[in-house]
């Protein structure tokens, strides 16, 4: 098991990381198991023992990936990032309607192909932030043809969705189900059998594993088209030579993740201690989605009137690091389209910050998130 650690990793210079679900500290393992594969030369379609040997390490990670999902090796598809998968799931099933839900990640609404003549849908989401299946029902009823994307856990609420529920709902219809897993992956004991997907997501960094690498989990016979073309590579579906020492760090990651599990729910008492302190401490404050099934490392706190952004900063001057609503690329803060979803207003969806813990945090990580952030509200008047 690898131990919440102290020391530079977990407060550099001093500093808390309390961002899980933006990027994960790679794990030690790792970033050993990457430093030994940066010896290794040949590239992976050579027929030569160098590209043999690069071809193992290859098919070894795929294992891993597939092992933490319950899939055959064949099923896992490398790609470049998560946002590419949910791209590849999304614009591979030209015959199809996408339907999605409106709290899905940005890539998976991008790439919702409604731009393209297509029509794309957005399935609503309950107040407490699960998706609403009754108008699942009636949207798959009116769609013909489908494909619905649904996450397992969400980016910033945590929220667990009903997937297996609604891939019953979905293939009743004859429509196919994507689920993002990025969150929930590592976080959330979970197979891709028993949760009915045809498709799913995953991205390697979100669980102590590099940025750069994701996957898409294909049921069998299962064939989208592919969006990168070119060789050979990932049964023609992502041309590309691989990213070996991404996809072997991918699948040392998915291997202790595997192993890891039950740490990864222990994460459950910290954050309720969080979230228990937190309001106590500052009344005014929420947690969105508290009366939902949450995966364990999430909290998302409201501290109405004042913005994400002042708080995120506040916090960043006393040391601790959490994100606001949704934070795009730019590194801009929007009002938070998962909130908005829920039934939130304008100002709570302004006013929310994540907090999310991992494998490097511990008591001390989250003593200093309380004291920061009673101070911002104090400062703001709302404490
Ligand atoms: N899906 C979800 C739910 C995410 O949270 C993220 C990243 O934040 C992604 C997809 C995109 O993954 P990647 O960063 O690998 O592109």
């Amino acid at each position: 098991m690898t131990k919440p650690i102290t020391g530079p990793l977990a407060s550099r210079g001093g500093r808390v990381y309390l961002d899980h679900n933006a990027t994960t500290p790679l794990k030690p393992a790792v970033k050993a198991a990457m430093v030994q594969a940066m010896d290794l030369v040949g590239n992976p379609s050579s027929v030569h023992a160098f590209g043999r040997t690069a071809r193992r390490a290859v098919d070894e990670a795929r294992a891993g990936v597939a092992a933490l999902v319950g899939v055959k090796p064949a099923q896992v598809l490398f790609t470049g990032s998560g946002t590419e998968a949910n791209n590849l799931a999304l614009r591979g099933f030209s015959g199809r309607t996408v339907l999605v839900s409106a709290i899905e990640h940005d890539s998976a609404l991008a790439a919702a192909p409604s731009a393209a003549g297509h029509d794309a849908r957005r399935l609503p989401v309950r107040p407490d932030g699960t998706a609403d299946l009754a108008a699942l029902e009636r949207m798959l009823a009116d769609s013909g043809p489908a494909l619905l994307s649904l996450m397992l856990a969400n980016n910033e609420t945590g929220v667990i969705q009903p997937v297996a529920e609604a891939a019953v709902l979905a293939h009743a219809h004859g429509a196919l189900l994507h689920c993002d897993a990025v969150q929930a992956a590592g976080r959330l004991a979970f197979s891709f059998g028993a949760l009915g997907a045809d498709l799913m997501t995953l991205s390697a960094h979100k669980l102590g594993g590099p940025a750069g690498v994701g996957a898409l989990v294909l049921a069998e016979g299962l064939e989208p088209d592919a969006l990168i073309r070119g060789g050979g590579q990932e049964r023609r579906k992502r041309a590309g030579t691989e990213n070996l020492l991404g996809i072997v760090g991918f699948g040392a990651a998915a291997r202790l993740a595997l192993e890891e599990r039950s740490a990864a729910a222990d994460l459950a008492a910290l954050r309720d201690r969080l979230e228990r302190e937190a309001l106590a401490a500052v009344p005014q404050a929420r947690v969105m989605g508290a009366s939902a099934a949450r995966v364990a490392n999430t909290s998302c706190l409201v501290l109405p009137g004042v913005p994400g952004e002042t708080q995120v900063m506040g916090l960043d001057l006393a040391g601790v690091a959490v994100s606001a609503g949704s934070a795009c690329s730019s590194g801009k803060v929007k009002p938070s389209h998962v909130l908005a979803a829920m039934g939130e207003d304008a100002t709570a969806a302004s006013s929310a910050i994540r907090v999310s813990l991992g494998w490097t945090s511990d008591d001390e990580a989250v003593d200093r998130f309380l004291a920061a952030w009673t101070s911002v509200a104090r400062r703001s008047g709302r404490a």
